[in-house]
C-alpha cells in the first residue's frame, strides 16, 4: 500500500525523529510505536531476496543402464536448497527410452508425471503410471521408469534427504 512505501522511504526521518522524541518528550514515544512497527515491517520486506536458478541440461543415453535417450534438466541441487532437499529436477524419457533401475540411499525420489505415460518399477514390482500421477519410494529402494507411449514423457523429479 501508498503509505507503507511513504513509511520505508522516511525510515530515517522517522528514526531521527523517534530518537528527538524518546529524549525530549518520552511520553509520545508510546505514540510512535505504531510508525515504528510500520519501519520494521516495511525494512524486513526490502531485504527479502529472490532466488532465481538456472537449470542444468544434461542430455542422456542408456542412464543407469536404462533404454534410449532423455533429457536430464536440473534446476537445484543441495547447495542451492540449503541441504533441504538433493535436487529439484524434470526427465524428459523420449518414447521407448528408460532410466535404469538404480539404488536410492540415504534418500528418495518422487517421480511426478507431467506429459506422457509409461511403466513405474519399484524393488521389480511395475505398474503403470501416466500424466497426473506421481510415484514414490522408500529411501534404499531400487527403482526405474521406462515411457512406454508414443510421445515424450515428461517427469518432474524431488530427491528428498531421508
Ligand atoms: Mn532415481
Amino acid at each position: 500500500p501508498f503509505w507503507f512505501i511513504l513509511c520505508g522511504n522516511m525510515l530515517k526521518i522517522f528514526r531521527f525523529m523517534e530518537f528527538l522524541f524518546f529524549f525530549y518528550y518520552k511520553t509520545v514515544n508510546v505514540l510512535i510505536f505504531p510508525l515504528y512497527f510500520c519501519m520494521i515491517s516495511t525494512n524486513q520486506h526490502e531485504e527479502v531476496k529472490m532466488m532465481i536458478y538456472t537449470e542444468k541440461v544434461i542430455p542422456f543415453e542408456n542412464r543407469a543402464g536404462g533404454k534410449g535417450t532423455g533429457i536430464l534438466r536440473i534446476a537445484m541441487e543441495d547447495e542451492q536448497l540449503e541441504g533441504r532437499a538433493k535436487a529439484i529436477m524434470s526427465v524428459t524419457l523420449h518414447p521407448g527410452s528408460s532410466i535404469g533401475s538404480h539404488q536410492h540411499v540415504g534418500n528418495l525420489e518422487i517421480y511426478y508425471v507431467l506429459k506422457g505415460e509409461g511403466i513405474f518399477t519399484v524393488n521389480g514390482k511395475s505398474e503403470p503410471i501416466h500424466a497426473g500421477q506421481a510415484g514414490s519410494m522408500n529411501p534404499g529402494d531400487w527403482h526405474s521408469i521406462e515411457n512406454t507411449g508414443s510421445e515424450d514423457m515428461l517427469i518432474s523429479a524431488v530427491i528428498l534427504y531421508e
